[in-house]
């Protein structure tokens, strides 16, 4: 494959702006290769500036689950822009978005849009410290909730994949508000609340990790975190920017039956552009001003293209959908192990519904460490042998790989024989 027009879009980019890139896992910072270009994509493929066509996994880190370029998301894009870009004033189709997300997510009866996954949870954590008038706040390791200050302790996703996981720039006093422990175990989350249970205002999770790789709840995990925050008095929130619509119809509250008090979203419901969203019971929701003291506002919030985007895709998911992104996640996964085994490569394989993640390990991939003593190295050769082969993942081992409705069993099979070649590559390295 030539690479050369994306070598010097990169070139041109890179004096401009750090890493020469909008976000850092784009520069391709973990797999020794310069980033690629894109310029435009439809259904599950997309192309680069030089020509080359991908099956694309990344679907712009989660929000495209209907593909790109979806035809009736771009009409309604278009026909909303072409009344203006935005008001500053309510829009009907805020209300048209909320209702749908209210409907279908078991913990929201009142959301508030924002621009992004990383304002929803910054926010949503304002509001548990207002709310319960209490300052800590529990996350896991390797888990990522963007890139807020309270935040970015421990975390996963870009953070993992350079090696930063504790930010220069947080202040030393906010951090220590924010305590940690493993992903999956609860005996460690139970040991904190007995030290520090009554100031803590929240727990803060992913249902199904996503930015480790992708690292489903052990049994019993999440309902140990709902009693416990009940028990405290503290609120649980979950963050399901990257499964909300994506694990399940009714996100991944809604597949394993526990309701949080509170919940984060984005990616999906913003259908490629910018939105975030947080939500939950009216109580704690009517804390938000103007009904309550806890502030939090956005001038370009419940922008009328950004919610034409969401609203045309939640309106075209359907519950059988899910059913389809299993079979086809678990095609995939089937295809990988059995090359793997071929080619005597370790390989774990976890998925969620349209979400999977895979590890060169053959330990069961529960929390950060594990996810950690993947062989890195392994990835790397996977990786471009895999943009060679014309299947765009991303670029570290700590993301996710994520379904479309637009994927068909066609493209599954192209992924795994291009896999299986990689494998090949790697056993005979
Ligand atoms: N929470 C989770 C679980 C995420 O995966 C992400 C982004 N990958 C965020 C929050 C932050 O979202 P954004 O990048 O839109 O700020």
């Amino acid at each position: 494959m030539n690479f050369s027009k994306s070598i010097a879009a990169y070139d041109e980019a890179k004096p401009l702006m750090p890493g020469g890139v909008s976000s850092p896992v784009r520069s391709f910072p973990s797999v020794d290769l310069s980033p690629i270009y894109m310029d435009h994509g439809k259904g599950s493929n997309i192309y680069d500036l030089d020509g080359n066509e991908y099956i694309d996994y990344i679907l712009s880190w989660g929000p495209l689950i209907l593909g790109h370029a979806d035809e009736k998301v771009v009409q309604l894009i278009k026909e909303t822009v072409e009344k203006g870009t935005s008001f500053g004033s309510p829009h009907v189709l805020e209300t048209k978005l909320a209702e749908l997300v209210i409907n279908r997510v078991p913990s929201i009866e009142k959301v508030r849009f924002v621009n992004s996954g990383t304002e929803a949870t910054m926010s949503a954590i304002r509001l548990a410290r207002g709310y319960t008038g209490r300052d800590k706040i529990l996350k896991f390791e390797g888990s990522y909730h963007g890139s807020a200050d309270s935040l970015l302790i421990k975390a996963g996703s870009g953070v993992a994949t350079l090696g930063l996981p504790d930010s220069p720039g947080v202040p030393a006093q906010l951090a220590k508000d924010t305590l940690t422990v493993p992903y999956n175990d609860s005996e460690r989350v139970v040991e904190i609340f007995k030290q520090y249970g009554h100031d803590i205002a929240c727990v803060i999770v992913e249902p199904v990790a996503g930015n480790m790789g992708v690292v489903p709840p052990v049994d019993g995990f999440l309902q140990a975190l709902r009693d416990i925050t009940q028990a405290y008095g503290s609120l649980l929130i979950f963050d399901e920017v990257m499964t909300g619509f994506r694990v399940a119809y009714n996100c991944a509250q809604g597949y394993f039956g526990i309701t949080p008090d509170l919940t984060t979203l984005g990616k999906v419901i913003g259908g490629g552009l910018p939105v975030g969203a947080y939500g939950g019971r009216l109580e704690i929701m009517n804390q938000i001003a103007p009904e309550g003291p806890v502030y939090q506002a956005g001038t370009l919030s419940g922008n009328p293209l950004a919610m034409a985007a969401g609203y045309m895709t939640l309106s075209q998911l359907t519950p059988e959908d899910y059913p389809e992104f299993r079979k086809k996640a678990d095609r995939l996964a089937e295809g990988y192990i059995a090359a793997a085994k071929e080619y005597h490569i370790p390989l774990t394989v976890n998925q969620a519904g349209a979400m999977m993640g895979i590890f060169f390990t053959d330990q069961k991939v529960i929390n950060y460490k594990r996810s950690k003593s993947s062989n890195l190295s392994h990835f790397k050769t996977y990786f471009g042998q895999m943009i060679e082969q014309g299947i765009s993942l991303p670029p570290s081992q700590f993301e996710g790989v994520f379904l479309s409705t637009k994927h068909t069993m066609d493209d599954i099979e192209k992924t795994i024989q291009a896999a299986a070649h990689a494998f090949k590559v790697i056993a005979d390295l």
